[in-house]
């Protein structure tokens, strides 16, 4: 159907078929217990659908499935220009199903209707197609050892990789280790978060339309302290891949220690510094974006920009500018296609938002906009953007990552002070400064301890750059060829000539 407005979009959804059970070994399936959750929308606090709910019988049937698809070879034994094929007409059937894609993302975790059908969905697509394309291009080496041997050094693929996803990009977070994953050849098993599984089973099914082997991508939904841990702890998982909370990253190292060491690679959390210096090439380009940083995806994003650090000497110039854009950040309906912001993804997240303002208030920042629940006869979960002015970075809301549309305004003096308060937090995963000065912007980007600068930008990267973190906001690398790094495993094979 023809989608245009918020009634269309309505009307689309009431024709949706929603799937809510496990995909194991190709087939839709109920949790073993017969246990279920419901799925609520944050758009209006209604339930949409029933879900499985798998804990560790179904981990058990599923890595069971997965390690026999991985050793019969069927995926993992064929050439790469044919794994490439198959991926690519997965890529495509993301793109055919898009409008169905971003309807299920947006009632499922309240992000508006405009930014799942622009971002989320083609980027995920986009994200499968790099990877097909790119894996019948990438060489294996042969090590330079002299006349007598030959030594090669392979890359294999690692086995049973389980991916654990997050809620606030559901469908973009699972193809960053879908992409690589399954190109290398591995078997994947994905856990999307309770509180958004709805693309990550119809995108399973999609892919064995496409031709996936079956067996070869699985999804069980479910809770993390069920689903997820039991994933964590099995002895026949190679490789846990997980994006989500720096806490349960830490608590994923503990159950692969406690197990078989499997490889856990994790995205973790972040309390981004953006730095705006007074030689900022052009001061409201920069507001904008820094409202930008914040208001995108209900500032419910790992890089959010939610640390901002601003010149003294332009700090009221620049909170003028700043909050005539955060204006434009205000939620409305997620299905309304002019919306920018929609709902925080349910009442939990909506309480602990609105706790940390409370928090910014009692420890005496200065609220300066916004700070309250709204659209509540909805039933559903709104805040408005938030501006805390006067921050000092050692306060609650400067250090802790809140995950809502809050932002915490932090003044500097010069240069060290800005990068000093830039690295002043466990978390190392982006920053950004604005400056006309070459010079500066090099040495700062040097000295700032993040995985991603973003330079008079934020939020810039596509699929040849690599994303991942420093410190506490983890280790390795989605995105580009260094995401294969995470799925392949290295041999070394020295072969006498003589
Ligand atoms: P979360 O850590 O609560 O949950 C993430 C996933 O882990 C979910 O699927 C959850 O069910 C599962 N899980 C929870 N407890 C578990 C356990 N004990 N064992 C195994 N699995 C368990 O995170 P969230 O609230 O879903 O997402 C928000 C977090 O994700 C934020 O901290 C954000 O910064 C982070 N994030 C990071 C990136 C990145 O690339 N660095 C990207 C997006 C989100």
């Amino acid at each position: 159907m023809t989608v245009r407005n918020r009634a269309d979009w309505q009307a689309f959804s009431e024709q949706l078929t929603i799937r809510g059970q496990a995909w194991i070994n190709g087939e839709y399936t109920d949790a073993v217990s017969g246990e279920t959750f419901d799925c609520i929308s944050p758009i209006d606090g209604k339930k949409i659908a029933t879900i499985a709910s798998c804990d560790e019988a179904d981990v058990n049937c599923a890595v069971s499935v997965a390690r026999s698809v991985f050793e019969s070879g069927v995926w993992a034994g064929m050439a790469p220009k044919n794994r490439k094929q198959i991926l690519q007409a997965f890529a495509a059937k993301i793109d055919e199903h898009r409008g169905e894609l971003a309807l299920l993302e947006t009632l499922d975790m309240g992000k508006p209707i405009s930014e799942s059908l622009s971002d989320d969905i083609p980027g995920s697509a986009n994200c499968i197609r790099w990877c097909a394309e790119a894996i019948d291009k990438v060489y294996d080496e042969v090590a330079p050892v002299g006349q007598g041997s030959l030594a090669l050094v392979t890359r294999e693929a690692i086995g049973v990789v389980a991916a654990i996803v997050p809620w606030n990009f559901p469908l973009s977070m699972a193809s960053w280790k879908l992409g690589p994953a399954l190109a290398t050849g591995n078997s994947v098993i994905l856990k999307p978060s309770e509180k958004s599984p709805l693309t990550a089973i119809r995108m399973a099914e999609l892919a064995e339309e496409a031709g996936l082997p079956k067996g070869v991508l699985q999804v069980l939904p479910g809770f993390g302290h069920t689903a997820g841990k039991a994933l964590a702890l099995h002895p026949e998982v190679d490789c846990l891949a997980f994006t989500g909370s720096t806490h349960v990253a830490k608590q994923l190292m503990i159950y692969a220690g406690e197990s078989n060491m499997k490889r856990v690679w994790l995205e973790a959390g972040g309390k981004s510094p953006n730095i705006i210096f007074a030689d900022a090439p052009d001061l409201d380009k920069a507001a904008s974006y820094a409202a930008m940083a914040i208001g995108y995806n209900q500032g419910e994003v790992c890089t959010a920009g939610s640390r901002l650090l601003v010149e003294e000497s332009i700090h009221d110039e620049f909170i003028m500018l700043l909050k005539k854009h955060m204006e434009t950040w205000q939620p409305g309906h997620p299905l309304d296609p002019e919306t920018t912001s929609g709902a925080i993804v349910d009442d939990i997240q909506t309480r602990n938002v609105l706790g940390f303002i409370e928090s910014g208030k009692h420890e005496g920042a200065q609220l300066i906009m916004g700070g309250e629940r709204v659209m509540a006869e909805t039933g559903g979960y709104y805040i408005e953007p938030t501006i805390f002015d006067g921050v000092n970075n050692k306060m609650t809301i400067a250090q802790q990552e809140i995950f809502g549309p809050v932002l915490s305004v932090i003044t500097f003096k010069d240069e060290d002070e800005a990068v000093q308060i830039a690295n002043d937090t466990v978390y190392g995963l982006a920053a950004a400064l604005w400056t006309d000065n070459l010079s500066r912007a090099h040495r700062v980007s040097r000295r700032l301890r993040a995985g991603s600068v973003f330079i008079n930008n934020y939020h810039g990267g596509d699929m040849t750059m690599p994303f991942g973190g420093l410190k506490q906001s983890g280790n390795g690398r989605d995105k580009s060829l260094h995401a294969f790094e995470k799925y392949t495993e290295l041999k070394s094979t020295w072969i006498a000539l003589d």
